[in-house]
């Protein structure tokens, strides 16, 4: 399993409604709800971000097929909004997404933009097999603990915390491999990269402990 993004997308909140502060790769900006659902309209909306990504995915990708195939085509312009609708139990959400040219575009080209932005990558992934998966942070310490040290470090497993995400497996599989006993191989990496797995723990089911004269 490798992530798409080198660095997960951040966000956190504090008491002030409702604004949260995101981090990205190359800074921050702010969300926030609008006023009628009692936030101040300083950043865009959860629904907003979510259509801005399919917006500028697909203007990027219909930019990029333009270029490469040396169409003049000067500007794009897309809309996208989402309406929902309620069969019993079951919510379906469709988002309609409206793209249009400011100056003059054969039939023919439109036709294949069409087909070229119902493929790019963010749609793939809207009507693709999508699944969220969430975990919980435990700093608290539990009951059961397994160690396993290489004399430098210490790695604390709690498996009543583990949620079996796979990031530890499948990132350092040198190191961590539930079909080896132990499950845990602390002469397979670095210290280092030990460490730097460790922290990637989502729940907090592995945790370091410093030996020696070590610290963070
Ligand atoms: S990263 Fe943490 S939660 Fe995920 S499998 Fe490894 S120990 Fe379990």
């Amino acid at each position: 399993m490798q992530y798409k993004m080198e660095k997960p997308v951040g966000g956190s909140i504090g008491q002030e409604k409702y604004q949260c502060t995101i981090t990205w790769r190359n800074g921050q900006f702010i969300a926030d709800e609008p006023v009628k659902n009692g936030g101040k309209d300083t950043g865009p909306d959860p629904y907003t971000l979510l259509l801005s990504s399919l917006v500028s995915c697909t203007l990027v990708t219909l930019r990029m097929y333009i270029d490469y195939k040396g169409w003049d085509i000067p500007a794009i312009v897309v809309n996208a909004n989402l309406f929902q609708t309620k069969q019993g139990e079951e919510a379906n959400t469709f988002i309609d997404r409206d793209i249009s040219f400011p100056e003059p575009v054969d039939k023919e080209k439109k036709d294949r933009l069409q087909e070229i932005a119902k493929n790019c990558p963010i749609s793939k992934i809207l009507e693709g097999n999508l699944k969220v998966r969430t975990f919980v942070y435990h700093e608290e310490n539990d009951e059961k603990q397994i160690r396993y040290t290489n004399g430098d470090v210490t790695v604390v497993w709690k498996p009543d915390f583990c949620k079996h995400s796979g990031r530890c497996v499948s990132q350092l599989p040198q190191v961590f491999d539930v079909k080896a006993k132990p499950w845990v191989n602390m002469q397979g990496a670095t210290t280092e990269a030990i460490i730097d797995q460790v922290k990637r723990c989502p729940t907090g089911a592995l945790s370091i402990e410093y030996n020696k004269d070590r610290t963070g």
